[in-house]
């Protein structure tokens, strides 16, 4: 909800300029010309002697893009996409200086950028709302907004390597080439760093060199670029329709038009994913091999079957087998590190005069005057390349001494890793924002497209301000965090983690351990800021002379693979539930419960039948693999009372089976509107009642039962808890409600806030107790047992809950009232989950750590 009021104390004073930009690369570049458009005066501050960001640095041997010329460049000017044609797929470094050199001469930028000066220091002056700049000229500068444009991989890392700078011979780093080249012809060198500017240059530098020794600490996978003249049939693809085509490059995963794959690499037979791998080995692109198939970023055993097919490759291309098996990556998924794109780098390696050094096997101990030394031998070297990387994302941000409200540094700040909403703006640094920042796709895409983006939603939004006569514009920290945690939640469900990457801050002695870019796709991406601002800049404090409007919220709470599990369901088009009859709402359960993932190998499942209150329930058990006997769980289906059988959950009871090493015996019950209530509860109670005379036949451990259900299903097992107390007996040793239904009031706030949108709806909740119960039954404490007068002398209870769940504020109070009845109870809350997550085994991933507390739990009930 937007508040507004007046805010007559503060003041906005008069910048020298509107807008500092930072940076004259491709983003700089296009914000001057975008924002000198919009009439805004804009000044760029650039360390380089001239235009081009980190073509203007990265001048070593072999540097080209990595994503196609024709997707790598700008979309915003139309008559360049005809007035340039790039000569190669992948264009070289010097073509793409060109380029930015030819747009920034087309578009007169260069008068607006003031280069070879860094600027070191930015100072929020809350008295006139400005920032105050200082270069490293000793020049000061104001202006309202300040535009970070300084680049992902821009900030070369501190060498890390025992001494550098006694070396006597030349020293080369990849990101900072001499202007006029080098010429390696006969001398003795030495690369290290196999990233991919080692991938890159070593070939290159080896068609010079008399002797080449690469030193290698961990092998990345490369994929052959086949370079050459532009593909005519992409060409053709996109000529006359160049609008079209980037419109589906923005609203792609990755920034590049292409279809990803439909299914798992594991879906498909042997021969189908070697074509596939076959295909994309010869297609050499990125983003199309990454996404041949759905599941290669977030399943491992996925991922395993493309990182095995590019081993193959590097070993029937490198003719020496120990040096074959020295550069086959091992220890992390393909692409969790970023995917090398080359040129006969794994033929490089059988010339005679290039040698592979393992840095795993014998390390550099240190650099000496005439070469490098390491563990087990002394190299002697004319010239040492260091292709060593970069502090990637922050590194060139936090360069400049940035200091915002209340003096407090951004520095400081990010010392536990970077904190933005969207990965564009950061709170208590208003009118500061981040191009292509930590926290946006950036680095996981087409940068083009990415700068792109980021630059229009900057321009529209400074534009929004001016025309509301606002000046000022920052993101709330509960915005702040939710973006945060939403980034971490994104990178969770994914492989990403798993890898030592410059992603994760990981190749910068000290730098925080997190996932710094957004890996939900461009596409996701891009709707979600649109989103911000037609939700009226969501998340956002915006101020102007005399006024301030807060809005705060959280954009994404819900988990992503929750989200799309929620799209996927949406996609059908099917009716809801509550507007089909029960035998066709049966069905479709039916049929959704055939379509998911099977859930993880249980040692046994037994189909049986045993007694209920008036005649035999089917039962399913599973049985856990290690010896037994186990203990036993009883548990209850859910589906309303009316919908579902002993397999409905299936999964989920296989994954039980194995957190808990429990026997679980899913056991059936009688269904509504044909059994109405009490009928559910009567056969829950004989069934446990069965199970606990018959434990030792089952495989169970007497007097180990314990009871457990999913919604309806926890509302059996709750009131068989009641029952069983009252009747004496059997002992239940522990109760586990996976957001269980415990009473009938439809008023409490989770049904109001939850009501449409998360699968459960408040509709539905009305069709099943419509079914179920009549108005008078539904108070009676075995269809509520919330309702219950007396709570004292259950078993111990772990009630867990999910934040998107109309039965969210009942399984909560519920689990409250067993507290204070003197029930020892654990309450389980699942952030950004709805009602159906947790039965969503290996579909909603962020589930499993809940699941597996749920092991725990019923270790512990057995346990005591
Ligand atoms: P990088 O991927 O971080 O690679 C750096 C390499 O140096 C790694 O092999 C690293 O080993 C090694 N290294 C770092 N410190 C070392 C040390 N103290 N001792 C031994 N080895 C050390 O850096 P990059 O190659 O410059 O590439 C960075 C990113 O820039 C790329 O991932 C890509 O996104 C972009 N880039 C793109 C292109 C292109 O094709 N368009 C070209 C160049 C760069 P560890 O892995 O063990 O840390």
């Amino acid at each position: 909800m937007t508040t507004e009021k007046g805010n007559g104390d503060s003041q906005f004073g008069h910048p020298d300029v509107d807008v500092v930009v930072v940076g004259a690369g491709f983003s700089g570049l296009y914000l001057l010309q975008r924002l000198r458009s919009q009439g805004f005066s804009t000044k760029a501050f650039e360390s380089a002697a001239d235009v081009g960001g980190t073509w203007y640095w990265n001048r070593y041997p072999g540097a080209r893009c990595d994503i196609l010329s024709i997707d790598y460049s700008y979309s915003f000017d139309s008559e360049l996409e005809t007035e340039w044609q790039w000569s190669e797929r992948y264009a070289t470094q010097p073509e793409i200086l060109r380029y930015l050199q030819h747009v920034a001469e087309k578009h007169d930028l260069r008068r607006d950028i003031e280069f070879s000066t860094r600027i070191e220091s930015a100072t929020w002056d809350e008295k006139t709302s400005l920032w105050r700049l200082r270069t490293d000229q000793g020049n000061e500068t104001s202006c309202r907004y300040y535009v970070m444009a300084t680049g992902c991989l821009s900030a070369p890392k501190t060498l890390d390597v025992n001494g550098v700078d006694r070396f006597g011979g030349a020293t080369y780093a990849t990101s900072r080439w001499p202007h006029e080249g080098v010429d390696f012809s006969g001398m003795r060198v030495a690369v290290i760093g196999t990233g991919s500017s080692g991938v890159q240059s070593i070939p290159l530098i080896a068609e010079q060199a008399a002797e080449l020794t690469v030193f290698q600490r961990t092998p990345n996978f490369s994929i052959p670029a086949h370079n050459g003249p532009v593909d005519p049939k992409k060409l053709a693809g996109k000529e006359g329709r160049h609008a079209e085509y980037r419109e589906a490059a923005r609203w792609s995963f990755a920034g590049v038009p292409g279809e990803p794959g439909e299914k798992g690499a594991l879906q498909a037979s042997g021969e189908e994913r070697q074509a596939v791998y076959d295909r994309v080995w010869d297609t050499g692109e990125l983003i199309a091999t990454v996404t041949s198939f759905n599941d290669l970023l977030v399943n491992a055993a996925s991922n395993q079957t493309i990182a095995e097919f590019v081993r193959g490759k590097i070993r029937s291309t490198v003719n020496d087998p120990e040096v074959a098996e020295t550069l086959c990556p091992v220890d992390f998924p393909l692409g969790t590190k970023r995917l090398c794109l080359d040129t006969n780098y794994y033929e490089t390696y059988n010339l005679p005069h290039v040698r592979l050094v393992d840095l795993r096997k014998t390390a550099i101990t240190t650099i000496t005057e005439t070469g490098i030394d390491t563990d087990s031998e002394s190299f002697e070297f004319d010239a040492i390349v260091f292709a060593t990387g970069f502090d990637a994302m922050t590194g060139a941000i936090a360069a400049v001494d940035i200091t915002g409200r209340e003096g407090a540094t951004l520095r400081d700040k990010w010392a536990d890793g970077p904190k933005t909403y969207l990965g564009l703006t950061i709170a208590g640094f208003p009118n500061l924002f981040i191009v292509t920042g930590p926290g946006s796709p950036s680095v996981m895409s087409n940068m083009m497209v990415s700068i792109e983006q980021h630059v229009e939603w900057i321009c529209d939004c400074l534009e929004y301000l001016r025309r509301d006569g606002l000046e000022l514009i920052e993101p709330t920290k509960a915005a702040e965090a939710g973006w945060e945690q939403h980034v971490n939640d994104y990178a969770g469900i994914t492989l990403f983690p798993q890898a030592n990457s410059w992603y994760m801050g990981a190749n910068v002695p000290g730098k925080p351990r997190v996932f710094l870019p957004y890996i939900g796709g461009v596409d996701v991406y891009r709707a979600i800021c649109d989103e911000v601002v037609s939700r009226d800049y969501l998340g956002f404090t915006l101020e102007g002379p005399g006024k301030t409007r807060l809005n705060d919220g959280i954009i994404r709470p819900v988990q992503p693979d929750v989200t799309l599990v929620l799209q996927a369901i949406e996609s059908l088009g099917l009716p809801p539930i509550e507007e089909m009859s029960v035998e066709d709402a049966r069905a479709f359960a039916a049929t959704m419960a055939a379509e998911r993932p099977p859930g993880p190998e249980v040692g046994d499942i037994v189909d049986d039948v045993l007694p209920g209150a008036v005649g035999d329930l089917a039962y399913r058990l599973y049985r856990p693999a290690s010896p037994g006997p186990h203990p036993i769980v009883a548990y209850f289906h859910g589906g309303g009372w009316v919908l579902g059988g002993p397999d409905s959950d299936d999964p989920f009871c296989r994954d039980l089976c194995v957190q808990s090493n429990a026997i679980i015996i899913s056991v059936d019950y009688r269904h509504a509107p044909e059994a109405r209530f009490p009928a559910a509860p009567d056969d829950g109670f004989a069934a446990v009642q069965w199970i606990a005379e018959n434990a030792r036949n089952l495989g169970g451990v007497p007097g180990q039962l314990a009871v457990a259900g999913w919604s309806a299903g926890a509302n059996i097992a709750a009131v068989v808890c009641h029952m069983a107390r009252d009747a004496g007996g059997p002992e239940i040793t522990g109760q586990m409600l996976v957001t269980p239904v415990v009473d009938c009031d439809f008023s409490r706030h989770s049904y109001v806030e939850n009501a449409d949108g998360y699968s459960l709806t408040t509709e539905l909740m009305h069709w099943f107790w419509d079914h179920y119960a009549d108005p008078a039954d539904r108070q009676d404490p075995k269809a509520s047992p919330l309702r219950a007068h007396d709570l004292a002398n259950l078993p111990p209870a772990l009630v867990v809950t999910c934040e998107f769940d109309p039965l969210r504020d009942e399984g909560a109070t519920y689990a409250e009232a067993l507290a204070k009845a003197g029930v020892q109870v654990r309450h389980l809350p699942c952030r950004g989950q709805i009602h159906m997550s947790l039965m969503a085994v290996d579909m909603v991933v962020s589930g499993a750590a809940a699941r597996a507390e749920m092991g725990v739990a019923f270790r512990q009930f057995f346990d005591a």
